[in-house]
């Protein structure tokens, strides 16, 4: 495991580092998308007093694709599930990656204290409060779920120091998009549904992990709240969730239009090049060589 985990960290590394430094990409359009309703299956997420997260999550995804299919002809949008099935996390972020496409939206519900509510949307990084990693491990324990997880992820356990390591050392080429949709959602979220806004956060989640586009993991709302769970169980509220993020797509997609004009520049990764970040990263770096050594 120790070594598997010491050449996991330094692919990692290389990987990142050599995708960071490729700038001359072609301009870029947004012509395919990827919506991924989240869990399914014997995967049933998070529970509220009567809902279950895969059924909202689900839901509000169809609705989401059908007004993009009917506002963006061209658009081609792909679904990762069209019922109520499980996918295992890897083929979630495989199927984006093979199509190719331009965006990636997950969406899910969150659960917590049944005095939070609101809506957030995360970016892949490293998480800033533990609230936030909180988010990331109930999402990522999905592969507990699956079979053979422990092979399929090189051994790789979402709740462990190790996987935290392996997440801190991420840096997307894609930050600043991600970042500029999330923000779109965020504020469509409170202006147009009405929303309690949480803002846009950042921690490692393993589906927007493995992608290679710009992606967001969206929670709509706390179904251990009594207020947000009767919104997003309710017709009205998906409708208006899923007009909410048709809208922010629409904004996005001009952004993206707008930028195609010239060569789109990639000099923006401002979360992940921060000062504050750099330390954080090498502290987590020396840290990893610690519990490698004894273990
Ligand atoms: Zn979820």
């Amino acid at each position: 495991m120790n070594k598997l985990f010491i050449s996991t960290i330094l692919l990692l590394s290389i990987l990142f580092t050599s995708f960071s430094t490729g700038n001359n990409r072609p301009k870029y359009q947004i012509r395919t998308i990827v919506i991924d309703a989240g869990h399914g299956g014997h995967d049933t997420g998070c529970l509220g007093s009567s809902s279950q997260e895969k059924h909202i999550a689900l839901s509000v995804s169809l609705k989401l694709g059908a007004l993009i299919e009917k506002l963006f002809p061209e658009v081609n949008v792909i679904y990762t599930r069209k019922t109520d099935v499980f996918i295992e996390l890897h083929e979630r972020a495989a199927i984006a990656n093979r199509n190719k496409a331009d965006l990636f939206i997950c969406i899910h519900c969150n659960s917590g204290p049944s005095a939070a509510f609101g809506a957030e949307t995360y970016v892949m990084g490293l998480h800033k409060t533990t609230d936030n990693l909180s988010v990331a491990k109930r999402e990522n324990s999905s592969i507990l779920l699956e079979k053979d997880y422990k092979s399929k992820y090189d051994g790789f356990d979402p709740n462990s120091p190790e996987a935290n390591i392996i997440f801190s050392l991420y840096q997307n080429t894609f930050m600043n998009q991600s970042l500029n949709f999330a923000s779109l959602v965020q504020k469509q979220f409170e202006q147009n549904a009405g929303r309690f806004n949480r803002g846009v956060k950042q921690a490692g989640f393993l589906v927007l992990f493995k992608t290679a586009m710009p992606s967001v993991l969206i929670e709509l709302g706390f179904l251990t709240n009594r207020t947000d769970e009767k919104f997003l169980t309710s017709e009205k509220g998906q409708d208006v969730m899923a007009n909410s993020m048709l809208k922010a797509f629409k904004e996005y997609k001009s952004d993206t239009a707008k930028k195609a004009g010239g060569q789109y520049n990639d000099d923006n990764q401002d979360v992940a090049d921060s000062e504050e970040e750099k330390r954080l990263l090498l502290r987590m770096k020396r840290k990893m060589i610690l519990p490698l050594k004894n273990s």
